[in-house]
């Protein structure tokens, strides 16, 4: 046994390098998308990348093995504390290294200081092998940190990691590849691993789906912790909106991109402070609900087009229309102007502050009540909505913590 760890172990560079090959070799006859002329170009950029990456992981791998080497020797960590066979112990110490990836995952989308270092890996525009390792170095000095950190107090076996390495290097450029693969493979296989079609999802430009399915290997921790969610992967359009111009997906861009917030944020900030366009707020498309009790309150909200959006809301309790409305959300004279149609009351129309990240209020001080509307986005597939002003002399804020819903009804 600890024969066949060693070697799987010294295979590991020969295991990454032949899946990347072949990967790379089985997507230019089977696509999944039709990629453009340039993709090719942005290939040698991702694999320099790639490429660094082994070097910062063959610089680290001492970093990682020394305190789970000290951990083993010593029988530190919980599951040696508990006796656990080491059969098991290495069983369970895969799947907890997954998990540990996971949460790591979670972290880095939701922490802006690291997802700065993670949007490097979000920020290719298109999807092939060649993306499935491209990570920031300083991503992977975090993550192996980290890792090594949980598997010593866990007690996680050395062997538990080589295995890991096996399946999950070649795993990784398996759910990155341009390749179709059967309905079969993606249906059932997406009931327990990330699969490719299953993966893509987190890869879309719309961030609701960015931020879900963050599994690495397995799927079944995105469905144990509400983070999974359904789209239509041949229409997803992957990359971050900010990283599409022109050589902005260089080699050195690529190593530069944690740092240009600190450069750019401001002449970033300041532009769309000024003339906020409506693909910043893109974020709201989709079908929201609020269900509480038999009251229902549902939004939906079109695509930006055109320079607007269009919603639609709706208040139902039980069998009856409580209310609805119509929302005409469009630029205009440099801002985004939210002209409100409610049922039963005139139209009034709410003019937007600066959008700041995902958050935007507009306001009319005019209107009797609310005097400000606003939308928030708080997570995967969550959004926080309200409405506040002054009323008879007392501040209310009403608010609807929203969740994305399909948007076909059963
Ligand atoms: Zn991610």
């Amino acid at each position: 046994m600890a024969d066949l760890l060693q070697r799987l172990n010294d295979l590991t560079p020969v295991i990454a390098i032949g899946s990347l090959a072949l990967f790379m070799t089985l997507e230019r006859w089977l696509p999944f998308f039709e990629h453009g002329s340039d993709r090719s170009r942005q290939r040698w950029h991702n694999l320099g990348m790639i490429a660094i990456a082994f070097l910062v992981n063959a610089t680290l791998a001492g970093i990682l093995v020394s305190p789970v080497v000290w951990a083993d020797t010593n029988r530190f960590g919980l599951m040696y504390r508990l006796h656990v066979p080491l059969p098991v112990a290495m069983m369970t110490g895969v799947f907890l290294i997954d998990l540990c990836n996971y949460a790591q995952h979670v972290t880095m989308h939701s922490v802006p200081a690291l997802w700065r270092i993670h949007r490097v890996h979000h920020a290719d525009t298109a999807l092939d092998a060649s993306s499935g390792i491209r990570l920031h170095p300083f991503e992977l000095v975090l993550l192996t940190v980290v890792l090594g950190g949980m598997m010593s107090l866990l007690g996680v076996p050395m062997g538990s990691l080589i295995v890991y390495n096996t399946i999950a290097l070649p795993w990784f450029l398996l759910n990155h590849s341009n390749m179709k693969y059967p309905a079969w493979f993606e249906r059932w296989g997406s009931l327990v691993m990330s699969t490719p079609n299953w993966h893509r999802v987190h890869h879309s430009s719309h961030q609701p789906e960015t931020d879900s399915h963050y599994g690495c290997v397995l799927s079944i921790w995105d469905r144990l912790f509400g983070t999974a969610g359904k789209a239509d992967v041949p229409r997803l359009r992957f990359g971050l909106d900010r990283f599409r111009g022109h050589d902005e997906q260089t080699l050195w861009r690529m190593l530069k991109m944690p740092f240009l917030p600190v450069v750019l944020l401001g002449v970033v900030a300041a532009a769309s402070a000024q003339t906020p366009s409506i693909k910043d707020v893109a974020w709201l498309q989709g079908c929201w609900e609020l269900r509480e009790g038999d009251r229902l309150v549902e939004e939906r909200w079109m695509p930006p087009r055109a320079g607007s959006m269009l919603g639609v809301g709706r208040t139902t309790r039980g069998n009856k229309l409580v209310e609805h409305e119509y929302i005409v959300l469009a630029e205009r004279d440099g801002r985004l102007a939210y002209e409100a149609h409610p049922s039963g009351q005139a139209a009034t129309t709410f003019m937007s502050h600066p959008v700041t990240g995902r958050e935007v209020v507009f306001e009319d001080p005019t209107h009797d009540f609310p005097q400000r509307v606003g939308y928030k986005s708080t997570g995967p597939g969550q959004m926080l909505a309200w409405v506040e002003g002054t009323s008879n002399g007392k501040t209310r804020r009403i608010e609807f913590p929203y969740r994305l819903v399909n948007c076909v009804a059963p």
